[in-house]
């Protein structure tokens, strides 16, 4: 089987822009499935030659907060379970809110590698935004632009040495 990057955060944060720059176009395994874990979808990727799995764990509905905080927190941990690397993003332009803390304190608890990624860098010239998201208390945070592209390279030569 291959392995398996999951890609964990709240809504909005980029998720699903950094799967599809990353994954063969077309290529969902599963697009939909709904339950427990909410809609998720799995995709094929390949970096620097290595195969691996992509899946993108988004469509949170917003309910009511207590919901829609144990949803986050469920969406997490099904991410953490299933992944050999998780890839936890959040959004260098808001900064971290309830939410990210929220899914940093379930993924502070795995031994799996977890990378923080804080998207939405652009602009190479405003890196300051990065630095609050030590508070995260997951090691080092990577900049990177899923619109644009920027760091994305990075990243994935450090996530594929780790599958
Ligand atoms: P998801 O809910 O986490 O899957 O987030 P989406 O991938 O749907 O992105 C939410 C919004 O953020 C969309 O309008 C994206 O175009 C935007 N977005 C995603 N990545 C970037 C980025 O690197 N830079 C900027 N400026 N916008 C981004
Ligand atoms: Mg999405």
């Amino acid at each position: 089987a291959l392995p398996i990057v999951a890609v964990v955060g709240r809504p909005n944060v980029g998720k699903s822009t950094f799967v599809n720059r990353i994954a063969q176009a077309d290529e969902a395994i599963v697009h939909e499935m709904r339950g427990v874990t909410r809609d998720r979808s799995y995709h094929i990727a390949d970096w620097n030659g290595v195969p691996f799995k992509l899946i993108d764990t988004g469509g949170i509905e917003m309910g009511d907060d207590d919901a829609f905080q144990s949803s986050i927190r469920t969406q997490a941990f099904a991410g953490v379970n299933e992944a050999d690397v998780i890839v936890f993003i959040v959004d260098g332009r808001t900064g971290i809110n309830a939410d990210d803390e929220e899914v940093a304190r379930v993924l502070r608890k795995t031994s799996k590698p977890v990378y923080l990624v804080v998207n939405k860098m652009d602009n190479p010239d405003t890196m300051d935004q990065v630095w609050e998201f030590y508070q995260l208390g997951l090691g080092d945070p990577w900049s990177v632009s899923s619109l644009h592209g920027n760091g994305t390279g990075d990243l994935l030569d450090a996530v594929v040495e780790d599958l």
